[in-house]
């Protein structure tokens, strides 16, 4: 399925949610609480860029707005936004996000606005910042259920959590059995499970991805792969790669997808549509519609729901907002370094800046360990898209 289509359908899913009287909350930074909103008997759906949007108003940004938030104030401008009850806007992420809520305030004063503050990193020696969210949470939640009248229910609280939880720990089971043998599931494939998923949390699209995860647990388990994968996922989520033996026989070349906001769908579709290669060369992606969000950490089994949802929204790996510099570049070398990879394509999206600060760190990082690296400035319309794919297709064959 193409990109389009992948969009289409996920779309169609939310649709369809609306329309039998689903109530929805949009979010537009990843790293929201699902859980609080479900808890609140609400939907969460991440809204996204979308291709083929036509720009208006864009005017009322300000200039140093990023090619993805013009994006979205253009959809809700053009009028392509479902009817949604609510939608959040996060605090102290990046300055396009508190621009664009900034004035969607002002714009759209009849939308019911939410804002959810993040602390600047998630380490403090006395825990303050994880408090100070939670906190953040508590806030939320009590103008939720004011603007409502919809309280908060411990028994859809813990269906949320088991939900949510599901849905990760399939996807990172596949993410990494792809790490294993990038072959065993198409990537197109698992993003398009993560993006119905973060468009519409329901049970059936867990389902489907706990039934894709079973099927390729069948797979690994004739392969002989199954303990080197429950090797890989350990490693990651410790960040101690002690325990991981790759195969010998690994195909090449391997290849990481770096980045923040930048659609998976997008990526798998650009190597797809390169004549004689598949999306089997990525080997894993760092993006954050991605491996962030997967993850990320379920929330723990806690007295105080928002002390632990707080706790979960903080573990997302490799987050600027949430990690320190050296600590993700720490990160991303033991991902390297321990995974076999030849390349890293380092996608930054146009006028982002939290992604051209961090690109020449990765590059530095990538080049110490003698990783070769290309940086691929795109926008969510992929309007550069002939050269996009040819700097790309240089880059592989180089690896070749
Ligand atoms: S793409 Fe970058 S600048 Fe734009 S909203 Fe995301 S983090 Fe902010």
């Amino acid at each position: 399925m193409n990109y389009e289509g992948v969009i289409e359908q996920s779309f169609v899913g939310l649709k369809e949610l609306v329309e039998s009287g689903e109530e929805i909350i949009g979010y537009i930074y990843p790293h929201a609480p699902l859980e609080l909103f479900m808890a609140h008997g609400f939907t969460p759906s991440l809204i996204r860029a979308l291709p083929g949007v036509s720009g208006g108003f864009e005017e009322s940004l300000q200039t140093f707005a990023c090619s993805y938030i013009r994006n979205l104030y253009s959809q809700r401008t053009n009028g392509q936004f479902l009817n949604l009850a609510g939608l959040l806007f996060p605090g102290n992420t990046c300055d396009s996000l508190q621009n664009l809520g900034d004035v969607w305030r002002v714009r759209f004063p009849d939308d019911r606005v939410f804002r959810l503050t993040y602390p600047v990193t998630r380490y403090s020696q006395d825990d303050s910042t994880t408090k100070f969210l939670a906190e953040e949470i508590r806030l939320l939640s009590e103008t939720i259920s004011n603007a409502f009248n919809r309280p908060f229910l411990s028994e859809s609280y813990e269906r949320a959590v088991e939900l949510v939880n599901d849905f990760r720990s399939s996807t990172q089971f596949l993410y990494c059995a792809r790490v294993v043998n990038p072959k065993i599931i198409p990537y197109a494939e698992i993003v398009r499970f993560v993006r119905t998923f973060l468009t519409a949390p329901t049970i059936s699209s867990v389902s489907v991805v706990k039934d894709a995860a079973a099927s390729v647990r069948t797979t690994a388990d004739k392969l002989g792969i199954l303990d080197t994968i429950e090797a890989v996922r350990k490693a990651i989520t410790i960040g101690d790669y002690t325990g991981v033996k790759l195969p010998d026989d690994l195909e090449t070349p391997r290849i990481v997808i770096a980045g923040g906001m930048v659609e998976p769908q997008a990526i798998a579709t650009l190597i797809n549509d390169m004549p004689d290669m598949s999306d089997s060369v990525i080997v894993l992606d760092l993006l954050s519609f991605g491996f962030k969000t997967v993850f990320t950490e379920s929330p723990s089994k806690s007295d105080d729901p928002y002390l632990a949802m707080a706790q979960s929204v903080l573990t997302a790996p490799g987050e600027p907002t949430h990690e320190g510099l050296s600590y993700r570049m720490d990160a991303l070398k033991g991902l390297l370094s321990n995974l076999s990879i030849q390349g890293l394509i380092v996608c930054e999206q146009s006028f982002c800046d939290p992604d051209q600060f961090e690109a020449p760190s990765i590059e530095r990082a990538a080049s110490e360990l003698g990783v070769k690296t290309v940086r691929i400035p795109l926008d969510p319309e992929l309007s550069d898209r002939g050269r996009i794919e040819t700097r790309i297709q240089t880059f592989l064959e180089t690896l070749e």
